[in-house]
């Protein structure tokens, strides 16, 4: 691996270079220039993969030309350093201090030792380009009377003797550093900063409003800076860093309403905050998983990995929803008797499908309609799950039944028009059974979304989604199966997405051709109404696929899973 170049301002043995052995320890090579323009032109020329400059001393505060050169350059802040810095008197020779007659060092060095140098009598203070610089120059000149304020190391790498030391006006000096590169920091730390560069709306109280946003948002700022305009006189440019990552769903609203406050706005970068430990070799080792609490449970952004679904059963082979094989789940609308339920899970069984539907709790529009068996229909439903080694799914409609309901089937169904019965939902979140949850006729995707949130936030995982046509101004079919949903909903959440075309149509000729565009459209499976005989079903017969009409559909979406994996 080629080592990386880092660009600093000063000669080997300066201050930059102690920040970034700091930083790096020797990993990277140093390239010394003569200023900080030429360490940002090193970076964009791609000379260096990094530069280094300090911004601010505690001592004498800002160092205005890094301010200007971030502003101008467009290389993002990638890092920061602190080092505590201890200046000292460097000669070539032991000696007297008053026998220095010239002493050279960067301006910023000077101006942080000007107690000390007021006492230089006779002694001329010359502002050098460099602190390693200028003791290389004392070391070439062989002149006993011209000294350099500088560090230890320049010392030890110019041969040159320490006359005297921690010339600092105060004890405690430090410098923090921050590391330029042409591609921002794409790893998210713990302890993140971000830097910005703003200008206010030129109004009463803007600057004002723009710092409310921090504080409405309970972001924490940790400098604040401004800087001339220097096209536009007597306006700012304010430099801000603040706590917290881009990456970070709060910071990123909180940039949105900050760009309404201000006439410009450009993020620096974010970068992980100094923590005083020089970076690891292998910095993954510090990288923080980004905090997605606040992301719903349901999202893709939460938890990446699709949901699979696992049912199992003593003696059975497990059934997986949800981990790339088309599943399908089939059987009556609602459970009518013995002779129905078992005759139609006989043609399942048969068919090779491995889940069996049957409602015994009926949500019927009208109360004079069967509203099924109850507890009788699941006893049934388990009956025919013993006798033809099928899994189970049944509808819950209330709250206070789904103990009752959970007890005999393998997966509960929240129909249509409980989608939004947040307490059913909030009480079959305390369930560990897989939930099938049914779009809400009039539900948006959002709201669909949200009540599995329900169900999610109470811990039980297992929810699958099912597109079963929503309302819409079409008489001809029963519902307008939104097929869109399988994709978007794929997209926006983890969890399994099943389509029900028997209610999304209400016909049974259009259950194939739906199912099959569900899935072509990237569904994990279909539920499907089948009765042994539609034209005696108690509910929903219209819907029903009768027993050659269920053979057909099973072959076909066989044939068109082949196709599409091939
Ligand atoms: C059902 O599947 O039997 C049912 C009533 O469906 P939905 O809730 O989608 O109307
Ligand atoms: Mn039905």
């Amino acid at each position: 691996m080629e080592i990386p170049k880092v660009a600093i301002q000063g000669e080997e043995g300066s201050y930059s270079e102690e920040a970034g052995i700091l930083y790096w320890g020797k990993s990277v090579e140093f390239i010394p220039k003569k200023s900080f323009e030429e360490v940002v032109g090193s970076v964009q020329s791609n000379e260096t993969n990094y530069g280094l400059l300090p911004l601010e001393n505690t001592l004498i505060g800002s160092i205005a030309p890094t301010y200007d050169l971030l502003l101008e350059s467009n290389l993002p802040i990638t890092g920061e350093v602190i080092t505590t810095i201890s200046h000292c008197l460097l000669a070539r020779k032991k000696g007297p201090i008053d026998s220095i007659r010239r002493v050279y060092s960067h301006p910023a060095a000077l101006s942080q030792c000007t107690i000390f140098l007021q006492n230089m009598k006779n002694c001329e203070i010359i502002p050098n380009y460099d602190t390693a610089g200028s003791a290389m120059k004392v070391s070439r000149e062989k002149d006993p009377t011209i000294a350099a304020i500088a560090s230890s190391l320049a010392a030890q790498i110019y041969n040159l003797e320490i006359i005297a030391e921690k010339l600092e006006d105060y004890p405690n000096n430090q410098t923090r550093f921050i590391i330029v590169s042409k591609s921002p920091e794409g790893r998210h730390y713990k302890h993140s900063k971000t830097s910005i560069v703003f200008t206010t709306l030129h109004q009463p109280g803007a600057l004002y409003r723009v710092l409310k946003v921090f504080n409405d948002y309970g972001i924490n700022l940790t400098k604040l800076e401004s800087r001339p305009h220097k096209t536009e006189p007597w306006r700012s440019y304010f430099y801000l860093d603040f706590e917290g990552h881009t990456s970070e769903k709060l910071i990123q609203e909180c940039m949105e309403e900050l760009r309404e406050q201000t006439n410009f706005l450009k993020i620096l970068g974010s970068y992980p905050v100094w923590t005083g430990k020089r970076r690891l070799e292998s910095p993954e080792e510090e990288v923080y998983e980004e905090d997605r609490s606040h992301l719903p449970l349901y999202s893709r952004e939460r938890k990446k990995e699709s949901t699979i679904i696992t049912l199992k059963r003593d003696g059975m082979e497990p059934v997986v929803i949800g981990g790339g094989e088309f599943t399908i789940i089939a059987g009556p609308c609602s459970v009518e008797g013995r002779k129905q339920l078992f005759k139609t899970a006989n043609i399942i069984k048969r068919s090779g499908v491995k889940i069996l539907r049957g409602g015994a709790f009926k949500p019927r529009t009208s109360p004079y309609s069967f509203q099924g068996l109850g507890e009788d229909g699941l006893r049934l439903m388990r009956e025919a799950r013993e006798n033809y080694s099928l899994y189970i799914i049944s509808e819950v409609v209330s709250p206070a039944d789904v103990q009752l309901v959970a007890e005999y089937v393998d997966i509960l169904q929240v129909g249509a028009r409980n989608m939004q019965n947040f307490t059913l939902l909030n009480e079959i979140g305390k369930y560990e059974k897989p939930v099938l949850l049914k779009r809400g006729m009039s539900a948006t995707l959002k709201e669909f979304l949200l009540s599995a949130e329900y169900i999610l936030k109470h811990g039980n995982s297992r929810v699958i989604l099912c597109e079963r046509g929503i309302r819409t101004f079409e008489t001809i079919t029963r519902n307008t199966l939104d097929l869109s949903a399988v994709p978007l909903l794929k997209e926006d959440t983890h969890l399994p997405v099943f389509v029900d075309p028997s209610h999304g149509t209400g016909s049974r000729k259009l259950v194939l051709p739906m199912s099959k565009a569900a899935m072509a459209a990237g569904a994990d499976g279909v539920i499907v109404e089948v009765h042994f005989q539609p034209d005696s079903a108690l509910s929903d017969g219209n819907q029903s696929l009768d027993p050659d009409m269920y053979q057909h559909f099973i072959t076909e979406l066989k044939a068109l899973e082949q196709k599409l994996s091939t």
